[in-house]
């Protein structure tokens, strides 16, 4: 028998007690300067916003190469819709998988240089499906401390031991193999290529040595590094000497300009994913026009590796005129401490002209709030230079 549906007064004490929940959270949300709400935000090329009436120069978007507002990236899309529709209609196990997915993971696998590459809804559904294929509770996930949630959130699904390694700590990773490698099957290292929040890369030729001499298996999140690191062939092209990483995830949703994740791999581990990986086998197909934008912008970047270099110069500019360390890709971070200081900081931007986001916890540990600046090839050098005098002004000296 169902149980009947609460009515009356006790529905109304249920719908209570959820909606003092709610407003409990965010109370304490609030205290802390870590509620977000979500601002309107227009976007007409691949700098300029507008917000709340008024027109900012963004150095928050991941679009680094503008390819989201790139006439040829729009007319594939809308040749594809016209050819195609609008929705894909099932899995790609079903009848989502339109023509338009081989090609672009034939041209992934080229960009990689793997064998095979299989693309998903998102980088997070990636993350989410790729681990759990590969990795069971007998196994051992070790993962950089300050890998993205989406890394976490796949290796929790796992049901591995997960270890946490100090962030780029190469000796910590080895004393971490010694110590438990022999008692798991599977060992997984998982790290971002370059990392979200902090912009530095991860040491790839020494993990990757590493997982060579006690049979682990290196993986890469390269959504910060497909497109403006290594020629456009992201982190593990951008160590000056070849690194071997077996499983090369990314995303489409970052310099490719539209949506979707993928994974760069050999073809049995491909072969498997599409046969075990749960966000890809019961999740439905990326639309034609997404999968299309993305093959005109993978042509885009291919054609063009000048322009693929901007956005790191940019933030080299940047970080020069400030007499920061060097940038090593298009993200700059600016650590203030505190979420109030980091907000404040903002705004101080914003009413100048600047829109950077304050990146606050649990986006990043407590006590590094910061300013989080991303370059992009449409920024002009004129604006960085006044971006610089600003921050210079606004933020350092105060
Ligand atoms: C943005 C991001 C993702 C998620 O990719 P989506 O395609 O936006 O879901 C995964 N990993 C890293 C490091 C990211 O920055």
């Amino acid at each position: 028998m169902s149980n009947p549906r609460p009515q009356g007064k006790q529905r109304s004490l249920e719908m209570r007690s959820l909606q003092d929940f709610a407003a409990g959270k965010l109370g304490e949300l609030d205290r802390a300067s870590l509620h977000r709400v979500l601002a309107e935000t227009e976007r007409h090329d691949g700098v300029w916003v507008s917000r709340n009436g008024r027109r900012l120069l963004s150095f928050c978007c991941n679009d680094y190469l503008a390819l989201s507002q790139h006439p040829a990236v729009k007319a594939a899309a809308i040749a594809a819709t016209q050819r195609y529709g609008v929705g894909s209609g099932a899995s790609r196990l079903v009848t989502g998988n339109h023509p338009l997915f081989g090609e672009l993971e034939r041209r992934l696998a080229r960009l990689k240089g793997t064998e095979a590459a299989c693309v998903f809804g998102s980088g997070y559904l990636a993350n989410s499906g790729i681990i759990p294929a590969l990795i069971g509770r007998d196994d051992l996930v070790l993962i950089d401390e300050l890998a993205h949630a989406c890394l976490w959130a796949g290796a929790r699904l796992s049901r591995a031991t997960v270890l946490a390694f100090r962030h780029s700590d190469v000796a910590q990773v080895e004393t971490l193999l010694a110590a438990h490698r022999g008692a798991h099957p599977r060992v997984l290292i998982a790290t971002d290529g370059v990392f979200s929040m902090d912009g530095d890369l991860a040491p790839l030729p020494e993990l990757a040595a590493l997982a060579r001499n006690h049979d682990a298996w290196l993986m890469t999140d390269d959504a910060h590094g497909i497109g403006v690191v290594g020629g456009g062939r992201g982190s593990s092209f951008a160590h000056g000497v070849d690194v071997d990483v077996p499983l090369q995830m990314g995303t489409l949703s970052k310099a490719i300009g539209g949506y979707g994740g993928y994974l760069c791999a050999s073809a049995p581990v491909i072969d498997l994913i599409h046969n075990r990986a749960r966000s890809f086998v019961y999740s439905t197909g990326l639309p034609p026009a997404t999968v299309a934008a993305a093959i005109a912008a993978l042509d885009l970047i291919e054609q063009e590796p000048a322009y693929a270099a901007l956005p790191l110069a940019k933030a080299r500019a940047f970080t020069r005129a400030l007499g920061l360390p060097d940038a090593t890709s298009p993200i700059v971070p600016l650590l203030l401490g505190e979420a109030d200081a980091a907000l404040r900081a903002s705004q101080r931007l914003e009413a100048e002209g600047f829109l950077v986001i304050a990146i606050r916890p649990p986006t990043v540990p407590v006590g590094t709030a910061r300013l989080r600046f991303t370059f992009s090839a449409g920024h002009s050098d004129a604006d960085i230079a006044r971006l610089a005098a600003t921050v210079h002004q606004h933020v350092m000296e105060r």
